[in-house]
């Protein structure tokens, strides 16, 4: 199989997609040709050749994600990650249970957000968006209350970049024979997630970010035994993941119409993986791209929000400079119609921006990145003088 290619400066690019610029956000992302390619074809949804697709897709995530056959299923879901999120908080927390959430983000807030409009009452501990939990709190918690049947969190904190100490987090709540879910959203397929390992509970994750695939799918690895436990628990006829494994287990047909093209596509993204060496592989390249990023936004005057320690090679938060010169509106459209798609910030409290460095790109992008965002200071600082 040959090497992906991979993005490199708008000027290399053919005039088809100088309109499409590259993506440096946290997905949509930029994918390579062939995982395009791969949605040039029409599939029956009822067809036994998508039937058979469909099902080594998710079983080779379900592997991806640590899991055995034995004891782990993977449930795909219609729909952005959210809806995957979602399904998995609604699904294995039942009505008058309570969730221990662990908010230092917005993806936090929403999974708050979700448990309260379906009525499963939260207690929630928040930190900085800066920081992180301290586990000796998450136990002493757990220890104050009974009710509290699982735990939640996000892996990588989209909102900053932040990675959250998954396997730590992991042993405390299973010390106390609770179960952890994790939003493993932007981190999944470049930084690791072991179920078995961790004896987690359920992992949330989809199509569009790490995988490298296009938007329109969310999954949700869980264990087998807790799945079956769920069942009738779900307030949802579309998002009951325990449902939606039981059809797709009885004959492999979707309940509702799959994403087909989605699914093949994610289906040359998988191979595109396996190619590249699998995760790490791909934590690998993403994290040149971190350093190269980091480095060159230094010498250009930004500096990141977070400290680098806890900075995942997903995407970074730089803070905005407090000059005359700056105005990120300005600084977007400029690199946007240099051929870069940069990320709003979402941090509270201080003004950010984020670059994502996840996608089919590698350092000669982010050095082309670079280089016209050193142009568009250049330029932006002129207006200021002149
Ligand atoms: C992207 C993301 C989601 C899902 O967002 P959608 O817009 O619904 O795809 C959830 N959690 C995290 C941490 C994310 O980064």
């Amino acid at each position: 199989m040959s090497s992906p290619t991979y993005a490199k400066t708008a000027a290399s690019r053919s005039s088809d997609d100088a309109q499409t610029p590259v993506l440096l956000t946290p997905g949509p992302l930029t994918t390579s040709a062939r995982v395009k390619e791969a949605m040039l074809r029409d599939w029956g949804s009822r067809d036994p050749a998508f039937v058979d697709l469909s099902h080594t897709v998710f079983e080779r995530i379900r592997a991806l994600a640590g899991g055995t056959e034995a004891a782990h299923v993977c449930v795909p879901l219609q729909g952005s990650g959210t809806f995957a999120v979602e399904a998995m908080l609604t699904t294995f927390v039942g009505a008058g249970e309570r969730v221990l959430l662990l908010v230092n983000g917005a993806y936090g807030h929403r999974m708050a957000d979700i448990c309260r409009k379906s009525g499963r009452a939260v207690e929630i501990y928040e930190v900085a968006e800066t920081d992180v939990h301290d586990a000796a709190e998450i136990t002493r918690r757990l220890r104050a209350d009974p009710k509290i049947g699982f735990v939640a969190m996000v892996h990588c904190e989209t909102t900053s970049g932040l990675l959250n100490p998954l396997e730590e987090i992991a042993s405390c709540v299973r010390a106390e024979g609770r179960w952890l879910l994790v939003d493993s959203m932007s981190g999944f397929g470049a930084l690791p997630v072991d179920m078995s390992g961790l004896e987690l509970a359920a992992m949330a994750a989809s199509s569009n970010k790490c995988l490298q695939g296009v938007p329109g799918l969310g999954f949700v690895v869980c264990r087998k035994d807790l799945l079956e436990a769920a069942r009738g628990r779900s307030p949802s006829v579309v998002l009951d993941l325990q449902a939606q494994a039981e059809a797709l287990a009885n004959g492999g047909q979707w309940r509702f119409t799959p994403p087909t093209h989605v699914i093949a596509a994610l289906d040359a993204a998988l191979a595109e993986l396996e190619a590249e060496g699998g995760p790490p592989a791909r934590l690998a390249r993403y994290s040149r791209n971190l350093d190269t990023l980091l480095s060159g936004m230094a010498d250009l005057g930004f500096y990141p929000a977070l400290d680098p320690a806890r900075q995942a090679p997903v995407i970074a938060s730089f803070v905005e400079p407090h000059e005359r010169w700056f105005a990120f509106p300005a600084f977007y459209e400029a690199l946007r119609a240099r051929g870069f798609a940069i990320y709003a910030g979402k941090m509270t409290g201080r003004g950010t921006f984020r670059v994502g460095v996840i996608g089919a790109i590698d350092p000669v992008t982010i050095d082309a990145f670079l280089l016209a965002a050193g142009e568009v200071v250049s330029e932006m600082k002129q207006k200021v003088i002149s």
